[in-house]
């Protein structure tokens, strides 16, 4: 790991969050470091928003070859620096390469208007933004930060990226293979450093056009008031307290046997995670039955084993805040198992039933801990599920067509799925309601995101 030392400078350790072992050192870098970065990503815009289209498609796609064939290399790094399960780890490489090809077939397409009026014509353009700064959190460092670069690059944009400080491998390598595909130097950019240092230069630096920021509720608005100085573009993914809302006409068995899945994939380190259960009230008791064999069996342990199925918090830090969810007395239905000894682990656990002002019912814990809740009726399960400051993701489990129709409609959230746990596909777009974000990434639209639109009129009458 010795090669991502650029040279004597502050740097901080990576730990492996499975086995408590450094790993690496990464350069934390300056404010000084940081404007150098941004200033040559400025003067790169200037030559990358020149580039045609198609090459620029090319470039892209190569970029996608080599995040292809380096899957496996960048599924370990993120196995060993973020703990993730190798079977996710896998998933997540592979929806960089896919995230950068379906956006390397956007520059050729992404044609303005032109519109009759009287005298001349309008047409429009959609002109690139400038520098972007993409601030990614920790949680998923690779599909997260493709989610702004992909789309960022193919719109004409350069970009500065800046992982998570405890998870900046897959972001670093993810700036070689960007090189080595032939982007031109200085167009991508990855800075490492602390978010308050270098993310909040993205803020402040005139350079930046618009930040891109995923992680909490609390420093996005922090980011959004930032950027309103210079009334910069900001796109905000943050936080979730979802609902899985399962209603007794379903099969509760199957019901229960996924919500584990639902939570405590990624060790519920996932702004989607379902962390509110909410139970029809006549099956209740029968789901906690199912439910806890199907939370006892998930297989927690070596996230390098193609077998596990949840591996440890990413850090020290985040088991501390987990557990200040689960103190002395806390209304534990059930746990699940975990392993002891060096890691950062904590089991799955389930609490029930609970008083709907705990704090694990109204706060986003970030970890695998769940509530389960009864209600009356389709208006109290939406009620229910609306009882929060978020509004990113569920699922509603029915067997009848117009109730899961009318559940949808009535929860406010940005992405729900219907007997199924899935929130996230790159061809659709992804975002929040309320306080789990402003804008949209992903799907056909993202482009727009990362460009503004330029009216001109020609006139046929000089
Ligand atoms: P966080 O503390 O908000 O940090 C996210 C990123 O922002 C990190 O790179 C962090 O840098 C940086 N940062 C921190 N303070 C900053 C500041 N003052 N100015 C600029 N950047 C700053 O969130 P986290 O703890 O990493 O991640 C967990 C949160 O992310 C959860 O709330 C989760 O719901 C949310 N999340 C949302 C989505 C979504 O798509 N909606 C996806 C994933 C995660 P350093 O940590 O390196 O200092
Ligand atoms: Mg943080």
């Amino acid at each position: 790991m010795a090669r991502f030392r650029a040279r004597p400078m502050s740097t901080f350790d990576v730990i492996n969050p499975a086995t408590e072992s450094t790993i690496g050192s990464v350069a934390s870098h300056s404010l000084e470091e940081t404007d150098r970065v941004i200033e040559k990503a400025a003067l790169a815009f200037e030559s990358w928003r020149k580039v045609s289209p198609g090459d620029r498609a090319r470039l892209l796609r190569r970029f996608a070859d080599l995040v292809d064939t380096h899957q496996e290399e960048l599924a370990q790094l993120e196995v060993a620096n973020a703990g993730h399960t190798i079977s996710n780890a896998r998933w997540e490489a592979g929806n960089v390469r896919d995230v950068l090809n379906y956006y390397a077939g956007a520059p050729e397409r992404h044609s303005g208007l032109q519109i009759p009026v009287e005298g001349g014509i309008n047409v429009t353009f959609h002109e690139p933004l400038g520098v972007v700064g993409i601030i990614v959190p920790w949680n998923f460092p690779m599909p997260i930060a493709s989610w702004g670069f992909a789309p960022a690059l193919a719109a004409g944009n350069a970009v500065v990226l800046k992982p998570a400080e405890i998870t900046p491998l897959s972001a670093l390598r993810l700036g070689e293979l960007a090189l080595e595909a032939g982007l031109p130097e200085g167009v991508f950019n990855v800075i490492t450093g602390s978010g308050s240092i270098v993310g909040w230069r993205f803020v402040t630096h005139e350079k930046v056009a618009k930040v891109c920021f995923t992680g909490s509720t609390d420093v996005g608005s922090r980011i959004m008031a930032g950027c309103a100085d210079q009334v910069k573009r900001v796109t905000l993914e943050l936080g979730g307290k979802s609902a899985n809302v399962i209603f007794a006409d379903t099969d509760i068995e199957m019901a229960a046997s996924r919500a584990p899945g639902g939570v405590f994939d990624n060790a519920g380190q996932d702004c989607c995670a379902r962390s509110r259960i909410l139970v029809e009230r006549s099956v209740y008791e029968k789901f906690l039955e199912h439910f806890e064999s199907a939370v006892t069996g998930f297989v927690v342990g070596d996230p390098q084993l193609e077998t596990t199925e949840m591996g440890p918090l990413v850090s020290d830090e985040q088991r501390r805040i987990v557990e200040s969810y689960v103190p002395e007395g806390a209304p534990i239905a059930f746990q699940g198992n975990c392993p002891t000894g060096p890691g950062f682990w904590f089991p799955p656990t389930v609490l029930a039933p609970v008083s709907p002002t705990d704090r694990a019912v109204r706060e986003e814990i970030f970890g695998p801990v769940v509530v389960v809740l009864p209600f009356e009726d389709e208006a109290d399960a939406i009620s229910i599920a609306n009882n929060t400051p978020f509004g990113l993701s569920g699922s509603i489990w029915t067997e009848n067509l117009g109730r899961a129709l009318r559940v949808a409609r009535g929860i406010d959230s940005g992405n729900l799925s219907v007997n199924s746990h899935s929130s996230v596909r790159y061809w659709t777009p992804f975002g929040g309601f309320k306080q789990s974000g402003i804008g949209r990434e992903l799907g056909p639209d993202a482009l727009d995101a990362f460009s503004d639109v330029k009216n001109v009129f020609i006139s046929s009458e000089s």
